[in-house]
């Protein structure tokens, strides 16, 4: 074989700090803390502030590999742990605050994290689980001395008295560009959480990734605002991208629900993309509404972890000329898989079709390879109509979970996502339904998101979910499970004839059954295994639908 002879160096998370300190030292990153609602500096001295972090973990004993945990929200201080730790070395554990205690506990003992890096905010809920976390020496509040809170957290110390003492410069280690850099567990419907190690190399080719014109399109004249956590999968990637970019960088807090700060910040900040999970969307579009007010500065936006809703596409287009991104991945995937950008020529569309194709989840990126496959694992069809079970490969998918026997590969490297979906002959990706949730009735597929979709537009319904129940002649029936609006009194027959001709006759649902609120995951996805276990008894009534 004949060798090429370029350099090989390693793709470290380490070279995005090196490139932005050398190219965009000045570009500024504006976050709002608990102690500061409008705190602003630069990538400079953000990354100084990283150098200090590093020597404070050296002069801990700190050791490469090692994990350190985040429960923090999106801010200034966030941003340099995830330099501070993945650069010097060690593993930045970030951690979903929202989670139930147990889960908290039961991900720091799985980690072994020997550090806590805690927002004031969540100081409450370790205070109580400090007792059983056996691996933490000690915890860092993520403030200064004047906002410090009054703990009983071991060994605690304010974040600025950390890093306080040190020296703002340090001498980055030459890692393998295979070396761990961060850590996230899924929450998943079932079971105990899973931890996703990824690499430098994994991060920094999903930050070119995603960087890409098709993809996010980041340039440096942007200002980039991550509404989706830092603790959600990296706040997908983002992080990284922006100073590789050098867009200017806008980190909301713990006010991604708050949709006064969130304009505010678009508007004076002048944010040209954001992203974040349908829910923030949604509110964001309420209280602009209420308010009366017009997103001006905001081009575009990037919607993903779950399905986006066809009104926040018509909205944002319609009363703020935004254009909206549908996006789909997940943690294993660093997280971002599919985008969507439409091809050219795809504006001469009907709007109708143009709206349904925005709808789809996107485009497969560069660096993940797409395929759906049927019950056999044979490849299926990229006509646009064929349901499979969607299979990823690539760069930054993960390939085991973290002190996990468990094979998650096929024997030719495939991961399978738990998704089912379609995919057309230009490759526009389109989540029909996850396969945990699957109703499959005499052998034929139904999809219970496009059943719970067609129920929320329903004006009555404020939250409705589809799960299989058992069936004597079909298997399996979709059961629809609805939460009225408070003003709502929708009957049981009304509810049901709402699908009739939206969706074929045998996907109606058989029954519906009306309460007051579902079970939620920490990430607030429907939690469908706690639903299918309360109704696994359910009698549908008699059915010929088919
Ligand atoms: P997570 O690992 O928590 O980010 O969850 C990933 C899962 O969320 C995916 O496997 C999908 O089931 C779902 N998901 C993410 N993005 C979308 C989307 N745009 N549309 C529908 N489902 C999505």
């Amino acid at each position: 074989m004949l060798q090429g002879l370029m350099m090989n160096s390693p793709l470290l998370i380490t070279t995005i700090m090196r490139f932005a300190l050398l190219n965009h030292a000045g570009r500024e990153i504006v976050s709002v803390t608990e102690d500061n609602p409008r705190h602003r500096y630069t990538y400079a001295e953000a990354f100084a502030r990283a150098a200090q972090l590093a020597n404070a973990f050296r002069s801990l004993g700190i050791q490469q590999g090692d994990r350190i945990a985040t429960l923090a929200w999106n801010d200034h201080r966030h941003f340099e742990l995830y330099y501070g730790i993945s650069c010097s070395g060690s593993v930045c554990h970030t951690i979903n605050p929202r989670l139930f205690p147990e889960q908290i506990h039961y991900i720091i003992e799985h980690a072994e994290d020997r550090l806590v890096f805690v927002d004031p905010v969540f100081v409450s809920v370790l205070e109580q689980l400090q007792g059983k976390l056996n691996s933490v020496e000690s915890f860092v509040v993520l403030t200064d001395a004047e906002h410090m809170p009054e703990t009983t957290l071991r060994n605690a110390v304010c974040y600025e008295d950390f890093i306080g003492s040190q020296a703002v410069d340090f001498d980055w280690p030459n890692l393998d560009e295979t070396t761990a850099s961060s850590l996230c567990y899924t929450s998943g419907t079932m079971g105990d959480p899973k931890g996703v190690l990824f690499s430098h190399r994994a991060t920094v080719l999903h930050a070119y990734g995603i960087s890409l014109p098709d993809v996010m399109n980041l340039g440096q004249r942007d200002c980039v605002m991550p509404v989706v956590p830092m603790f959600h999968v990296n706040a997908w990637g983002v992080p990284y991208a922006v100073p590789m970019i050098g867009a200017k960088l806008v980190l909301p807090g713990s006010q991604a629900g708050n949709g006064a700060v969130l304009y505010e910040l678009m508007e004076s900040e002048g944010v040209s993309f954001s992203l974040a999970v349908p829910t923030v969307w949604l509110a964001l579009l309420e209280y602009l509404k209420q308010a009366g007010l017009q997103a001006e500065s905001l081009k575009r936006i990037c919607v993903g972890g779950a399905a986006c809703p066809a009104s926040i596409v018509e909205r944002f287009r319609d009363d703020h000329n935004v254009y909206v991104h549908h996006a789909w991945g997940m943690t294993e995937m660093s997280p971002v898989g599919a985008y969507n950008t439409l091809k050219a020529g795809a504006k001469e569309l009907p709007d109708h079709e143009l709206l349904a194709l925005q709808l789809r989840q996107g485009r497969g990126l560069f660096g993940v390879e797409m395929k759906i496959t049927d019950d056999a694992a044979n490849a299926l069809p990229w006509d646009g109509k064929t349901n499979g079970a969607l299979k990823v490969r690539g760069n930054w998918i993960c390939s085991a979970y973290y002190k996990s026997d468990e094979a998650i590969l096929d024997a030719d490297g495939w991961f399978d996502t738990g998704d089912v979906a379609t995919i057309d002959s230009e490759g526009f990706m389109q989540i029909t339904d996850r396969s945990k949730d699957l109703v499959k009735s005499g052998g034929e597929w139904i999809s219970s998101i496009e059943l719970e979709n067609t129920a929320v537009n329903h004006p009555g319904v404020a939250e409705a979910a589809v799960i299989a129940v058992a069936h004597e002649k079909w298997i399996e029936r979709p059961l629809l499970i609805v939460v009225p609006h408070e003003d709502g009194g929708i009957e049981h027959d009304e509810m049901l004839n709402w699908f009739a001709g939206k969706v074929v006759n045998w996907w109606i649902p058989d029954d519906v059954v009306f309460v007051s609120e579902l079970p939620h995951t920490a990430t607030g996805k429907i939690k469908k295994s706690k639903l299918r276990m309360q109704f696994s008894d359910y009698q549908l009534p008699i059915s010929n639908k088919h």
